[in-house]
């Protein structure tokens, strides 16, 4: 099987078409990792677009938001009005729908999860190498993908030792070695390159690679401006970061 992994997707509907267009010959079936929404000004599309391709869904911290199961005051100001804004936008079986993805599933011989494997719960972000490192031990599989930072990047561990390189990876996976795999962002990326990112992974092949996706980026900032959401979530889609 191949399969595209997204995350990070934040409601920024003009990524999502891009990205979904152009893993739709590579691969044979779609993962997700959670904040479909929040940020951007096209939640409910980004949902049905979702829950219509993707095989597996695991929710992360902006869908519990909009579910009512975080506390807001856990937010950054912008983050918390984006997600008051969704919440209003999203209709009762909408937010119930966000509300009942798990926060942990595995496919194949990956896990998915939005932030850490280890208390997926508390929305760690995972972006030092040692942060990694610590997470091996809290999950079986061979592989996991993770999102949350919208940084790509990669830790592998192996008898041969350990390792982390940040940034759009591309590995041949070996045997016996484990890998988490930051998948970075589809709609929002903050390692100062604003294209869409993603992951494709060949699980009969054995590699792992980051793409990069260009896309209408000033629509999708027109949008946010338009719907009254705050400017620097506009402006951020074009500097990346
Ligand atoms: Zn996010």
């Amino acid at each position: 099987m191949r399969y595209a992994i997204l995350s990070d997707i934040h409601g920024n509907l003009e990524a999502l078409r891009a990205v979904l267009a152009d893993a739709r010959d590579r691969v044979d079936a779609f993962l997700c990792l959670g904040d479909i929404v929040g940020y951007g000004a096209d939640p409910e599309a980004c949902i049905e677009l979702v829950a219509e391709h993707c095989q597996m869904v695991v929710g992360g911290n902006h869908e519990q938001a909009v579910a009512g199961r975080i506390d807001l005051n856990w937010f950054n100001p912008y983050a918390r009005a984006a997600a008051e804004w969704t919440h209003d936008r999203l209709d009762d079986d909408q937010r119930a729908w966000l509300g009942s993805l798990p926060l942990v599933s595995e496919v194949g011989d990956a896990t998915l999860v939005h932030a850490s494997p280890a208390y997926p719960e508390e929305w760690e972000y995972l972006v030092s190498a040692e942060d990694g490192f610590a997470a091996f031990g809290a999950f079986t599989t061979r592989l996991c993908f993770v999102g949350h930072s919208h940084l790509p990047g990669m830790w592998v561990q192996g008898s041969w030792g350990r390792g982390h390189e940040a940034g759009d990876v591309k590995v041949a996976i070996d045997p016996g070695g484990r890998y988490i795999i930051n998948v970075g962002s589809v709609g929002q990326p903050r390692d100062h390159d604003p294209r869409a990112a993603y992951a494709l992974w060949d699980a009969e092949a054995r590699t792992l690679a980051i793409r990069r996706v260009t896309y209408d980026l000033d629509a999708a900032r027109a949008k946010i401006v338009a719907a009254g959401l705050p400017r620097f979530l506009a402006d951020r889609l074009a500097a990346g970061r």
